[in-house]
């Protein structure tokens, strides 16, 4: 018999799966020894209450077992001989576009700037180790793009739930847990991340698909208004159309399309800090109780969000057990970011704490600043991302070291004389963030944070640090494509895809956003 149980119980009941047994027997009646397998469909915490439950709906097999597979996997098939289409970028974009478009029939050739997953992380533990960031690969440039070395938190505000749990499951196909189809809050782990890439890789490859790394896309080949392949650094090209999954990292891209003059468009983005607390502090808070998560629960989360002078104040990309990292794609730049493994088992809790910035900001952001770039120009917010991240590389003293500031002296505005112990492992250097950060930024973080504090009593403490600067929470142009095709409103074969295009921000948008491109392809080439 096959049993589907909707129940709210203890943390300690939900553990495993063997824990879960006793609440099935204790539920149904059945004995313990006839529960072959019980496998969580649905899986939150609630911890509005003093007492914190889990919520589970359960699929209990009681005297069979299952048969049934634990995700549902997508057969590829060999695409060798199929029609080449040209995927630029192995982000999370690039990458689910090549394998939609094996689905399809089409054969993907991937090009990508940077190192395979392994030889990147050589290069991202130089940045900590030696202060050099290789503009080719970092944390947002190789394989796996910004999503590899990232959180790998997988929960999207996508309203779409069909495209999100094919996501899901073909993550699952290629190694991750299948906790991620379960969980409110689906995560993956940075741990966990290279091997789930690499599966993919060699999926494609296995079909007849290429992937070539250290092979950068300089330009478009354009025959009138029809892109038809592209020239890269190596001195190869590469033809078919073209799927452009750069990320939101790729200004050089963003420039060439500018001289070009393919039509893009400024696009609002958001910056401030990243934000970091002791995880202990954050669990007493959102666990409400002194003993912090105990056992059995996980390390606590949190989301906040408040409007100051007409701009949002909101938490990002909260990384619960996690590390700050240094995020920076180039030279004079510091940007931090942050991540955390499969089991958020680090001290501490960061998170971006950023305010909304709209094109029509530019003007007052950059009323100190020597302006080179107009405001009316698609890469005004761009170059004002670049200024911000060289501001803070200039107050970071020159290298990966980060500028920052204590919580409550930086509400105060007041210096901090020293700082806790950090996991930002380049190092950090006291700065007087509430100084040398716009105002326009600045004025609004100090609202937010103060709104916060009162919300949840605690989380406006000298006990936190901030850090600067997080710039790149989304792309701050649009490159323009038509809303039904994904095809370039003027330009035809070149297929705009993912964050970098401005039309995702986060690992599951961005792979959505590569297989509705994949079809697009697809409907144009049959
Ligand atoms: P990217 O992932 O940016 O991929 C673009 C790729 O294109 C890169 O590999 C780059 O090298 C390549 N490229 C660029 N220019 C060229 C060129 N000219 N020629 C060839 N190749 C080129 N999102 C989440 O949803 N959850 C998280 O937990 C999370 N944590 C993050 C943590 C960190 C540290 C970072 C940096 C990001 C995090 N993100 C997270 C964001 C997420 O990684 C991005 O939203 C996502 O990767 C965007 O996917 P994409 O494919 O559009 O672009």
């Amino acid at each position: 018999m096959i049993q589907e149980l909707q129940l709210r119980i203890l943390p300690e009941e939900a553990v495993n799966e063997q824990s879960l047994k006793q609440v099935v027997a204790r539920e149904t009646g059945a004995q313990p020894k006839d529960i072959q397998a019980v496998r969580v469909l649905k899986r939150s915490i609630d911890a509005r209450q003093r007492t914190i439950y889990v919520n589970v709906k359960l699929r209990a097999f009681i005297n069979e077992q299952p048969e049934e597979p634990e995700y549902q996997s997508v057969e590829y098939k060999d695409v060798s001989g199929g029609k080449q289409v040209v995927v630029v970028g192995a982000g999370p974009g690039g990458l689910f576009a090549a394998l939609r478009l094996i689905e399809l029939g089409l054969r993907p050739v991937i090009i990508e700037r940077g190192k395979n997953v392994r030889e990147r992380k050589k290069d991202i533990a130089l940045i900590s180790r030696e202060h050099t960031v290789n503009s080719e690969s970092n944390y947002s440039f190789g394989e796996g793009g910004a999503g590899a070395y990232s959180d790998g938190k997988l929960y999207t505000r996508s309203k779409k739930r069909g495209s999100v749990d094919k996501i899901l499951n073909v993550f699952c196909q290629h190694g991750a847990s299948t906790s991620i189809l379960a969980d409110a809050h689906p995560h993956i782990g940075t741990d966990k991340l290279p091997r789930v890439i690499e599966n993919i890789r060699e999926q494609i490859i296995r079909c007849g698909g290429e992937v070539h790394f250290e092979t950068r896309m300089d330009a478009l080949i354009l025959k009138e208004n029809e892109v038809i392949g592209v020239e890269t650094n190596t001195g190869k090209t590469f033809y078919g159309p073209v799927i452009l999954a750069t990320g939101h990292s790729a200004r050089d891209v963003y420039r060439y399309l500018y001289q070009q003059q393919i039509p893009i468009e400024a696009k609002g983005i958001a910056v401030g800090v990243r934000l970091e607390h002791p995880q202990e502090l954050i669990d007493q808070i959102q666990y409400h109780r002194r003993e912090g998560r105990g056992n059995y629960l996980p390390a606590a989360e949190y989301s906040f969000v408040t409007q100051s002078n007409g701009r949002g104040v909101y938490s990002f990309c909260m990384c619960p057990g996690g590390f700050v990292v240094p995020a920076a794609s180039g030279p004079k730049q510091v940007v931090v970011n942050g991540m955390s493994p499969s089991n958020r088992g680090s001290r501490w809790a960061n998170s971006g704490m950023v305010v909304e910035i709209r094109p029509e900001d530019y003007t007052e952001l950059m009323k100190h600043e020597e302006v080179t770039v107009p405001a009316d120009s698609p890469l005004a917010l761009m170059a004002f991302q670049e200024r911000l991240e060289e501001v803070c590389w200039l107050n970071g003293g020159m290298k990966q070291t980060a500028p920052a500031q204590r919580m409550n002296d930086f509400v105060n505005k007041k210096n901090s004389f020293d700082l806790p112990v950090s996991s930002y492992t380049p190092g950090l250097l006291a700065s007087p963030l509430h100084f040398w950060m716009p105002e326009f930024v600045t004025s609004r973080l100090r609202e937010g944070f103060r709104y916060f504090g009162k919300t949840s009593k605690g989380f406006l403490t000298n006990e936190a640090l901030m850090i600067g600067v997080e710039t790149r929470t989304s792309s701050p142009v649009r490159i323009l494509r038509d809303r039904d095709t994904y095809q370039h409103v003027t330009i035809k074969g070149l297929f705009p895809c993912g964050e970098g295009a401005g039309y995702a921000g986060g690992i599951v948008s961005a792979a959505i956003d590569g297989e509705r491109c994949a079809e697009g392809v697809a409907t144009l080439a049959t």
